[in-house]
């Protein structure tokens, strides 16, 4: 990824300073400058005047929402496409604060090998979908739900990715969508996962060709950067300080009467010499491109669900409907063709049982600490979307201060189905 020109963010000297020039004291220590930390910084500020010190080694804030407009004038979000989407209410006020939003709704597409040629068909499967891939010719709901129904797998719990989308797809959907997707996407099969990870994408019997169907759906017109920077920019409760290593510097921090850590809860324990959680994370291929009619391919996220290609999807921001003025009618394009790898930054914890036991471990220690609250996708280890990670955080953040408890389990209301 070009990362010569980023455009569109604000900097200030002071977020690189380390820890040069800090007073000795604050209310709040939060590592990492993602949602939950900035959600922490800017209620903490807001609602009760305590002052913060946020750091992240990053030297952006957004953690992996982070987006900026690079050298050729588009928005493109540097750790992979966000969609924000959401059905709390709490949620979608609380963002509207820092943000005009404007209307989106996501429609994925897949790209699927049928004998020698690709087709084009949308995902999540629905009608059209199998019309394409298997000539089904259903028309409407009651044809689709017998056509499903001579093919599904009767399971009643599934108990694993498998069983949950054998039960709801049948095999030749299973295959073609779901299988060889969630190998490249987690290098585990669908029976090494959690039940939760597949049932994210639903199978229809109807014609909704949106990814997800939720009724707050939106882009932040300015990007994703800009969200945080409407958060906690300008106020003088907060003190940002970036390229800062927690594990570097901890020694050196000046005092704090809590520490709110959003890494990965392994990774604070990692002097202990425990196994370490499982993360999957992504790497990105760009290529520039001048195609003609100035886009590369017919939709923002077009998957690669067969086993013939490596990637998993290829994002084309360009068809983002909050590109800066003029940038759609450009010529020019860029493109990410997205892989996942075991190494490189944390981006997803891989929910099945022998994670899920390990984490238990690591959160009976994190009960046990002292004024430490963790907090978000890398320390609760959960599968957070946006606007989960969004809920979650608040809550923590309205829980831990109703009482002087240090540490509370995480609540996540009912944001953690399948969308
Ligand atoms: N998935 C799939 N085929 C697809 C899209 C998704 O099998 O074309 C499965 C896959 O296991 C994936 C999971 O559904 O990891 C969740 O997909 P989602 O798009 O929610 O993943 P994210 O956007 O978080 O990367």
């Amino acid at each position: 990824m070009d990362l010569s020109v980023q455009l569109g963010n604000q900097r200030y000297q002071e977020w690189y300073l380390g820890l040069n020039n800090l007073p000795g004291n604050f209310d709040l220590i939060i590592v990492g400058a993602g949602i939950s930390g900035c959600v922490f910084a800017e209620q903490a500020s807001k609602r009760l005047n305590l002052k913060s010190l946020l750091i992240d080694k990053r030297e952006h804030i957004g953690g992996n929402c982070y987006d900026f407009i690079n050298k050729h004038g588009i928005r493109i979000s540097q750790y992979g496409v966000h969609l924000f989407h959401t059905k709390f209410t709490r949620v979608w006020k609380y963002i509207n604060n820092f943000s005009e939003w404007i209307p989106y709704e996501h429609r994925v597409k897949g790209n699927i090998l049928v004998g020698q040629s690709y087709r084009i068909v949308p995902i999540p499967p629905s009608q059209k979908t199998i019309n394409i891939l298997f000539g089904a010719n259903v028309s409407d709901e009651k044809e689709m739900e017998q056509w499903l129904c001579s093919r599904r797998v009767p399971i009643e719990n599934p108990r694993n990715g498998e069983e949950s989308a054998l039960a709801r797809s049948g095999e030749e959907l299973y295959d073609a969508v779901f299988k060889h997707y969630t190998k490249k996407q987690w290098d585990k099969w669908p029976k090494e996962l959690d039940a939760s990870v597949l049932a994210r994408i639903p199978v229809r019997t109807n014609t909704d060709d949106r990814y997800f169907t939720d009724p707050f759906q939106a882009l932040p017109k300015h990007g994703y950067t800009k969200i945080f920077e409407n958060m906690i920019l300008n106020d003088p409760n907060i003190t940002i300080r970036l390229c800062a290593d927690f594990f570097r510097i901890r020694d050196e921090l000046p005092n704090s009467k809590l520490l709110v850590f959003t890494g990965p809860i392994d990774s604070y324990y990692s002097s202990l010499g425990l196994p370490k959680l499982e993360y999957r994370s992504l790497k990105f291929e760009e290529e520039y491109h001048e195609p003609e009619g100035g886009f590369y391919q017919s939709c923002l996220q077009l998957n690669y669900p067969g086993k013939e290609v490596d990637f998993t999807r290829i994002v084309e921001y360009k068809h983002k409907p909050n590109q800066p003025k003029d940038s759609k009618l450009q010529k020019s394009t860029v493109i990410f063709k997205e892989y996942s790898c075991d190494e490189g930054e944390p981006y997803y914890p891989v929910p099945n049982p022998k994670n899920r036991e390990l984490y238990e471990k690591y959160k009976e220690m994190a009960a046990r600490e002292d004024r430490v609250c963790f907090v978000g996708r890398l320390a609760s280890y959960k599968y957070f979307n946006m606007d989960q990670a969004f809920l979650n955080a608040l809550e923590i953040f309205d829980e831990y201060f109703s009482d002087s408890s240090s540490f509370r389990t995480t609540l996540i209301g009912e944001g953690d189905g399948p969308k």
